[in-house]
Order: C-alpha cells, then sequence, then structure tokens
C-alpha cells in the first residue's frame, strides 16, 4: 500500500483556497493524514482509492467549507466552481451525467467529521434522480421496479433531510398504500403521494433539477453539524462543536440490484470479545441503512462465504490489507453490486475494554505494534470492564429497544419498576428480585430504590444528572437520558418503539454503550483476574513512575484496593467511621458537650472504636503506607437536622413525652442552630476544628498510635502517615503537629516500643500552595486535596455548581468539569508552585493527590509531568490509575525514541 501521500497542490494559483478534493481512477487528491480537512470518512476514502482499493470515485468538499456556510449561510462562489469542476471530472470518469436522461449518474451525499460520530449527521442516497431521468435509469438498468425505488427512497431522504418533513408523514403514506397495489404500480403511487406531501409541506415541487438537488442537499448536510443530535453527541464526547463536517459526494452503486447485490458492515476482528475474527453482517438485495435499520434481520458476514465466495475472498483480502495499513482494526461498509465489490467507508473500530486488551496483546504478538503502543491503545477508563458485570450477547439476537448516555458501567439486568417505593418492595429481602428502577428521573427522594436496585434507566437527564452521578457512587449501571422513552409513571408503562412495557417485564443495561435491550439477556461476572487483564498489566507496569494508592475508609475497601494494585492508601477520611450507627450517639454527644471535661468523656467512648477501625486498615494494608486524615468535616454535619428537631420537639409537646426527652431535644435544637454556619465549606472545619478542639486530635492521635503499637505486635508493618487537613498557616500545622508527637511519645512511652511514623499535611487552599516553603519546612508529606483545592481556587462552591456549570459547559466557557479534570491552568499551576516551594525547603518532600483527580486519566497524565509520587482514588479507579500513569511513561519512551507517531 501506498506511504500516506502529500495533498496535491492546489492547482490554480495559491490564492485561491482548495476546498474540493476529487478520489477516483486509483489516485486521489487527499490522503488519510487529513482527517480535520476531509473528515474522518473523506481521509478513508482517498487513502482507500489510493491503496488502489475498489471505492466508487467521487470528490470531498473540506470542513472549512462547512465552517464558512455555518458563518454566513452560504458558500463561497469558489466552492460552487471547484465542486462544478469535480463534478464534470466524475462524469467524465463515469461516462454518466448528473440528471442526464439516458444515462444518469446517481451519486450519495454524504457527512463525515473530523471525529466519528456515528449516525449523527446526514446522508442522502440516490441523488440526481427526476421523472426523467428515472426513466433513463430504468431503460438502463431494464429494471423498472429498482429504479422507481431509488427513486422513492431519495424523495423519502431528500423530504427528511433537506426539507426537514418528518419520517412519520412519509412512513404512513407507505403503510395507507400496503395492500393497495402491486409492484411498480404502488411505488408509482407511493411516489406521487411523497410529491404531493413536499409541495403541501414546502408549497415548492420536489426538485426536478438534479444540479438544485445537490447543492440543496450539500447545504443540508452542512446544516446537519449543528442538529441537536449532533451537538449533544459532541458534548458528551468532548468533541469541539467548531470543526464541521466535510460533505462526499460519491458515486452510487447499487446493493439493491437483486441476488448478486448486498450491502453490508464488518470489522476485521470481532469488537465485543477482540477475537481475531471476520466479523459483520450484510444483507442480499438492499441498500445503504437497511441493515442497520433492522427492517429486513441481517446475516452473518460467514453466509456471504457460501454465497459469493470469490466476493468474500476479495472483501477478507481488501480489509486485511486496511487493518495493516492503518495498524488498528477496521470497521467497514461495503456493497456488492452485481457481484462486484465496492468499500464505502473504514475507520478504525470502537471497541469494549476487553476487547480492547484482548486485541492491543495479539497485535504485539503479530508484531503489527510496539509495546508502547499497544498501552496507549487501551482507554485506562475501559479498564473498569474487567470490574463490573458485562452483557452477555453470544447467544446472539437481542432487541435495542433505545440509546442513552451510558452514564454509570456495567450491566444491569431485571424486571422494571416505575417507583422507588416499589423497588424497594420488589427487591426487598421476602421477594428478592433484581429490579430495574425506570424514572423520567431520579431525585434525592430516590435514594433508597437506587441503592437496592440492579440498575437505573431514565429518559432525561445527562452525564451529570442525580442518577448518573449517584449511580457511579454505588458502583452500580445506569443508563441515562434515554429520550425515546416515553414513561409514563402514573399509569407505569413505558413505551418505546412499539411495545409497551409495565412492572415487571424484563429489561437489560449495559451501561458501557447505553443500550437499552428488550428482555434477560445473561451476564458474564466481573473478573478483575481475568490473565489477559493481568498479562496485559505486566506489559504496562515497567512504564509506570506514579505510584498508585488507593482512598479507603474502612478494611473492606482497603483489601479491594489491595488486590486492584493499590500501593498504600492514600486518604482515610476518619468522619466516614464516625457516622456509623453505633457512635453517631457519641459523636453527638462529644459536639454537644457543655465543656472539655465532658466532651473528652464521650470521645473516650470513640477512642476504642476509631483504634479497631485503624488496626483493620493497618492488617489489611500490611508492608504498605496508611495516610489518615484527622477529622475533617464541620461538626453540625453529624447533627440531626434543624427540621427534624423542630418536628421532634413539636411531637414531644403535643404528646405526652417526657419533660426530660423535650429538654434534651431543645439543648440540641439551640446547639444546631449554635453550630449553624452562613458557609460550612469554608466554616469551622479541618484543622479549625483540631485546633479549636485540641482533644479531638487527640483521641484520633491516640487511636492511630495506640492500634499501630498493636499491629506491630501482631508482625504487622505498620507505616502510618497523618495528615491535618486544610492548613492555610504554618502554624496551623505546627499547633496540630505538636499534639501529635505528644501523643505519640506517651504512647510509646507505656507501650514500650515505638514506631516510624510521618505527620503532614493536605494542601488544599491556594495560599497554603504559595506557603508551601515554609508549611515544608516542618510537614513531612504533602497530600493536595484536589476536590477541595479546585473549590477554593475558583471559588466554587461544590456543592452549588449545579445551578451554573452545566451552562457553563454549555456555552463553552469552561471546557470540562473542573472537579472531573483538572484545571492545568489555574489548579495546576498551584500545584506546581505549591511542588517547587515545597521541595525548596525539603527536597525528598513526599507529595501525592488525593481526591476525584487522582483517577481521572487526563489529570493523571498532567500529575505525572509534576514531580509528585503517587495519586490515590477510589478503589475502582486504581486499574484505571495505573494503567493512566504507566501510559504517562510509555508515552515519554516513546517521543524520547522518536517512535511513529500517527
Ligand atoms: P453514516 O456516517 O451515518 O454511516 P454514510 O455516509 O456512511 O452515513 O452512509 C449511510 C449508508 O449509505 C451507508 O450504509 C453507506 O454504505 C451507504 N452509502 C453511502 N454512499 C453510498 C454510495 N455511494 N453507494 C452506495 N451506498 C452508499
Ligand atoms: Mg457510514
Ligand atoms: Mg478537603
Amino acid at each position: 500500500m501506498n506511504p500516506i501521500s502529500a495533498p496535491e497542490p492546489a492547482t490554480k494559483q495559491s490564492t485561491t483556497p482548495k476546498f474540493v478534493f476529487f478520489f477516483g481512477g486509483g489516485r486521489a487528491e487527499g490522503n488519510g493524514g487529513m482527517k480535520g480537512e476531509l473528515g474522518g470518512k473523506g481521509a478513508g476514502l482517498a487513502e482507500m482509492t489510493n491503496a488502489g482499493l475498489p471505492v466508487p470515485p467521487g470528490f470531498t468538499i473540506q470542513t472549512e467549507a462547512c465552517r464558512q456556510y455555518l458563518r454566513t449561510k452560504s458558500v463561497p462562489a469558489t466552492v460552487d466552481q471547484q465542486m462544478e469542476e469535480a463534478l464534470q471530472r466524475l462524469e467524465q470518469l463515469t461516462g454518466e451525467k448528473l440528471g442526464d436522461k439516458d444515462h444518469p449518474l446517481l451519486v450519495s451525499v454524504r457527512s463525515g467529521s473530523k471525529f466519528s460520530m456515528p449516525g449523527m449527521m446526514d446522508t442522502i442516497l440516490n441523488l440526481g434522480l427526476t421523472d426523467e431521468s428515472v426513466e433513463g435509469l430504468a431503460r438502463r438498468t431494464r429494471n423498472p421496479h429498482f429504479a422507481w425505488e431509488c427513486y422513492r427512497r431519495l424523495i423519502q431522504m431528500f423530504g427528511t433531510v433537506v426539507l426537514e418533513i418528518s419520517r412519520e408523514q412519509f412512513n404512513a403514506i407507505e403503510a395507507e398504500a400496503d395492500g393497495q397495489h402491486d409492484g411498480l404500480e404502488r411505488l408509482k403511487k407511493i411516489i406521487a403521494r411523497f410529491k404531493d406531501l413536499i409541495r403541501k409541506k414546502t408549497g415548492s415541487d420536489f426538485p426536478q433539477d438534479a444540479h438544485t438537488q445537490l447543492v440543496m442537499a450539500r447545504d443540508a448536510v452542512f446544516r446537519s453539524w449543528n442538529n441537536a443530535r449532533a451537538r449533544h453527541y459532541r458534548r458528551i464526547t468532548d468533541i469541539p462543536d467548531d470543526l464541521g463536517t466535510a460533505v462526499n459526494v460519491q458515486k452510487m452503486v447499487f446493493g439493491n440490484m437483486g441476488e448478486t447485490s448486498a450491502t453490508g458492515v464488518g470489522f476485521t476482528r470481532n469488537p465485543a470479545t477482540g477475537a481475531h475474527e471476520f466479523y459483520g453482517e450484510f444483507l442480499p438485495d438492499a441498500q445503504g441503512e437497511d441493515v442497520v435499520a433492522g427492517i429486513r434481520t441481517p446475516r452473518p458476514l460467514a453466509e456471504l462465504k457460501e454465497l459469493m465466495p470469490p466476493v468474500y475472498d476479495e472483501l477478507r483480502r481488501a480489509t486485511s490489507l486496511l487493518e495493516k495499513h492503518y495498524r488498528d482494526v477496521q470497521d467497514f461498509e461495503f456493497t456488492i453490486e452485481q457481484n462486484k465489490l465496492y468499500l464505502l467507508q473504514t475507520r478504525n473500530g470502537k471497541r469494549g475494554g476487553r476487547a480492547a486488551v484482548h486485541i492491543a496483546l495479539d497485535m504485539i504478538e503479530e508484531g503489527l505494534i510496539t509495546k508502547e503502543e499497544a498501552i496507549l491503545r487501551v482507554e485506562p477508563n475501559q479498564l473498569y470492564d474487567f470490574l463490573v458485570p458485562t452483557l452477555d450477547e453470544s447467544s446472539g439476537n437481542i432487541e435495542v429497544l433505545a440509546k442513552g448516555l451510558p452514564a454509570s458501567p456495567g450491566a444491569a439486568v431485571g424486571q422494571i419498576t416505575f417507583t422507588a417505593e416499589d423497588a424497594v418492595h420488589m427487591a426487598g429481602p421476602k421477594r428478592n428480585i433484581p429490579v430495574i428502577l425506570v424514572r423520567a428521573e431520579t431525585t434525592p427522594e430516590d435514594i433508597a430504590g437506587m441503592e437496592v436496585a440492579a440498575g437505573i434507566l431514565t429518559s432525561r437527564g445527562g452525564m451529570t444528572s442525580h442518577a448518573a452521578v449517584v449511580t457511579r457512587g454505588l458502583g452500580k449501571c445506569c443508563v441515562a437520558g434515554a429520550g425515546e422513552l416515553l414513561i409514563d409513571e402514573k399509569k407505569q408503562e413505558m413505551r418505546v418503539k412499539g411495545h409497551v412495557l409495565h412492572r415487571g417485564d424484563w429489561l437489560s443495561l449495559d451501561g458501557n454503550t447505553g443500550r437499552v435491550i428488550l428482555g434477560k439477556l445473561p451476564t458474564r461476572p466481573a473478573s478483575p483476574d481475568d490473565p489477559e487483564l493481568v498479562r496485559f498489566m505486566a506489559l504496562a507496569e515497567p512504564f509506570r513512575k506514579l505510584r498508585v494508592r488507593a482512598n479507603a475508609d474502612i478494611p473492606r475497601d482497603a483489601v479491594q484496593a489491595r488486590a486492584f494494585g493499590a500501593e498504600g492508601i492514600g486518604l482515610c477520611r476518619t468522619e466516614h467511621m464516625f457516622f456509623a450507627e453505633d457512635r453517631i450517639p457519641h459523636v453527638r454527644e462529644m459536639i454537644m458537650a457543655s465543656g472539655e471535661a465532658s466532651r473528652r468523656k464521650a470521645l473516650d467512648q470513640l477512642l476504642p472504636m476509631q483504634r479497631n477501625d485503624f488496626l483493620g486498615l493497618f492488617r489489611a494494608m500490611n508492608g504498605l503506607p496508611v495516610t489518615i486524615r484527622l477529622l475533617d468535616p464541620p461538626l453540625h454535619e453529624f447533627l440531626p437536622s434543624h427540621e427534624e428537631l423542630m418536628e421532634r420537639i413539636r411531637e414531644l409537646e403535643s404528646s405526652k413525652g417526657s419533660e426530660k426527652e423535650l429538654a434534651e431535644a431543645r439543648t440540641a435544637l439551640e446547639r444546631v442552630e449554635s453550630l449553624h454556619e452562613l458557609n460550612p465549606m469554608l466554616g469551622h472545619r479541618g484543622c479549625r476544628l483540631g485546633i479549636t478542639y485540641p482533644e479531638i486530635s487527640e483521641m484520633q492521635a491516640r487511636a492511630i498510635f495506640e492500634a499501630a503499637i498493636q499491629a506491630k505486635k501482631e508482625g504487622v508493618t505498620v507505616l502510618p502517615e497523618i495528615m491535618v487537613p486544610l492548613v492555610g498557616l504554618a502554624k496551623e500545622f505546627t499547633h496540630q503537629e505538636a499534639v501529635i508527637r505528644r501523643v505519640a511519645e506517651e504512647v510509646f512511652a507505656r507501650e514500650g516500643m515505638k514506631i516510624e511514623y510521618m505527620v503532614g499535611t493536605m494542601i488544599e487552599l491556594p495560599r497554603a500552595c504559595l506557603v508551601a516553603e515554609s508549611i515544608a519546612s516542618q510537614a513531612e508529606f504533602f497530600s493536595f486535596g484536589s476536590n477541595d483545592l479546585t473549590q477554593t481556587t475558583f471559588g466554587f462552591s461544590r456543592d452549588d455548581v449545579s445551578k451554573f456549570l452545566p451552562i457553563y459547559l454549555e456555552r463553552g466557557v469552561l471546557k470540562q468539569d473542573p472537579f472531573a479534570v483538572l484545571d492545568r491552568e489555574g489548579v495546576g499551576e498551584l500545584i506546581r508552585t505549591a511542588i517547587e516551594r515545597g521541595r525548596k525547603a525539603s527536597p525528598h518532600l513526599e507529595i501525592g493527590v488525593c481526591g476525584e483527580h487522582g483517577g481521572d486519566p487526563s489529570s493523571i497524565e498532567f500529575l505525572s509531568g509534576t514531580g509528585i509520587d503517587y495519586v490515590s482514588c477510589s478503589p475502582y479507579r486504581v486499574l484505571t490509575a495505573r494503567l493512566a500513569a504507566a501510559q504517562a511513561g510509555a508515552a515519554s519512551t516513546k517521543k524520547m525514541e522518536g517512535g511513529a507517531t500517527r
């Protein structure tokens, strides 16, 4: 195959921009490297043409024309000119003429942008047919039925895509015609009524000039860049809005010319499993979209081998050539016209996580790609597929009812219910039914139902909707915003694609693709020990420089994290221990205490419980560091709410409640009121608590050291790192450090045994970053609390961003949610500053990052270049973080070796 060739220089003076790129006759003006200009489809068509593969000839109008069209509502005259020239060239090459009454050229007008947006924009087939030329086509092919069928398809596609008449109206006409006439008569009748519809809706006739059709179709494809579907898709996939689409005008080839013709799609490897097998579907005597439209059931490609052996062989040859050329799995479209094969599209195939790992490993073995490339081929987030159940689709036919957003990965199979209450009822211990909670959207009142459901399905809301966020936290599958579903919560039914589903009906959800599938599919269990995953990670690990720890508060999570490869705990939030049911009374007692003495009494109750928790963590992490953060949140979070107390007081007052209970409730209310803060995120929390109530830090330090000594006595190697939260002043740190070290000495003296430990701080305030040098002259480690650091740097309250962040993202004020993807420009700069200043005081200062960003691949890519030692993330993201960190290493070796860049 030819190497990627340079674009042909513009033939005119260099002042005329080249808008149109021809392909055909074994040669293309563009090439595969020009995705930005020609779109993925156009670049692929050019590359395939250059490679000598059978591609119907045509030309691509580049994306710049689209951008100008969208800005000014028209294209520059040069675009029309160049298009006309290219069209003439196409007519010469094919010996046909657009709109000709004897030898009409038919073309497709296809969208295609830089990044694949499957099915989001529009395409028109069979363009060029008119009342006159359809007769010519019928004569020439001696197949009137075929010709009129193409004409019917054109008018329908043109009517919906260009003239924006709803598809239903065309469908209704067809349905009406059913049974009334036969064959050709029926087609002609339908066409006449289609034309009536167009005249009625637009006030003009379906254009009988083929050139007018072409210009109108081209502009409609340009406009389809901005249709609602496409915009929505770009938002959730982070594709920029300003790229525009190219337009491909291509000679039609016909898969609908009888039994020796067909159309199909395929993959060079199985996209679900990654297995090295030819995979795909085709339909004999069919055109374009028929395969995916689901009107007729397509047949597996293997059957093409029996039906048309030579064509099948040629298809295999051509597509394996493409795979070698692109050095990646290809997803292709083809059409067979009377035993002659044509390729219509090729692109790198999308694949699931398991398939991605399988393919990467295979391709190293085949010598197709290097180890570094293989490591970079797998999306770190895709490794999640190994950690959650997935749908097993090997049984064959499935019916996809709708497609929503893949809001939370995994699979869920269950019976549907429409209320959270009912979900609790159905899933409860008595009935134990796996349920899928179906809601238009979820609200905090649905939590109980969401917790027991196997999966959640909503018809509204995006990737950051309540349903999406909550399910990701619960590690539960969710498909959100499946707009095609009509959910009637009152009637307890759901309508979609002609089905009416009721409570108790089975559904299967695929949280990885957003598909909603009818019925009860089998699932494959999670398999974190999958041998291929293990092999793949073993390849990746040597490239990793960053260490990965986990955020874990309880021993169970710590054990899980360690199984996923965590190299320590980077954040244990002690308040999560406080929230446990058996502790809340003691915690409240401590908070309600009127003075230090009574506070200490309550703390004494908590001490053994905390000690036990820490002991569990130390045992689970034997030999690895455990970072424990002292109490962080404002105290009122542990108290009952104001409303709750008011309610209780009212109750006690009106009924026979005892005086004592009433007095207690009133004191509690007073305390809640006195602790009330206008802005708790910036209030009495973090080390401010430990400084105002040192006895709290004292108790926590004692619990840590006593647990550590006990663990050591059991033979466990303990490495505690005690972390002081929300430090902004070096003095705040030294105050807390003194308390911690004093307690340590006391415990060591009493136990006659010492352990090694570190005292460090969480860096989560801009001030701390700026004075990092003086903090680091005391602290033994830094851990960036990137969530709070983002909050305090932007001045965005984490709890209130939902009011404006979605609008910021929609209007492009922000490109990404800074709480999910680290803001390199601002927060990142503070982090760099703090690292530089901190290491000035203490060159070997240990530095980590805990918080959401520690598990986000793009943030990890940035962080691995800053010189930090580790990231810490939730257990289920450890694998993702390990791969992301390895990729950062692999990318830099690749760069240093000047490895292939594509
Ligand atoms: P999408 O990007 O939505 O896949 P395409 O532009 O690829 O849209 O076209 C939709 C369908 O029409 C595909 O199945 C394709 O194979 C078919 N098609 C497009 N152009 C031609 C052509 N010139 N001849 C025959 N079929 C075509
Ligand atoms: Mg396509
Ligand atoms: Mg914090």
